[in-house]
């Protein structure tokens, strides 16, 4: 099969991993935490990304979807120009911490 080829069916199926793991995040957890898996090998395997929406969305240690309230935590902490935006997985307790400005309208 051609290289082009092989990455058109890469990217569809990672699509297709990434709809069933939100889709069944809340009937079966150890499911979609699988599918996020296999999604982040083809990944991996054909030098890809996720889609832009997806990359904060799940741990980068236990490929736990990082949805509150029973997968994360979320915090926000300052008050000033910037804010820090602090995640915790529940089921890791990895933290991710972001630092974002403050936009004023
Ligand atoms: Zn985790």
């Amino acid at each position: 099969m051609k290289k082009y080829k092989q990455i058109d069916l890469a990217k569809q199926r990672i699509k297709i991993l990434l709809d069933y793991a939100l889709k069944y995040y809340k009937i079966n957890k150890q499911f979609s935490k699988n599918c996020v898996y296999h999604a982040y090998k083809i990944k991996t395997r054909f030098n890809l990304k996720f889609p832009k929406d997806f990359r904060s969305l799940y741990c980068k240690s236990c490929f736990n979807l990082l949805l509150p309230p029973d997968g994360a935590r979320i915090r926000i902490e300052g008050k000033g120009k910037k804010i820090k935006i602090i995640t915790t997985c529940l089921d890791c307790g990895r933290v991710i911490r972001k630092e974002v400005e403050r936009k004023i309208y």
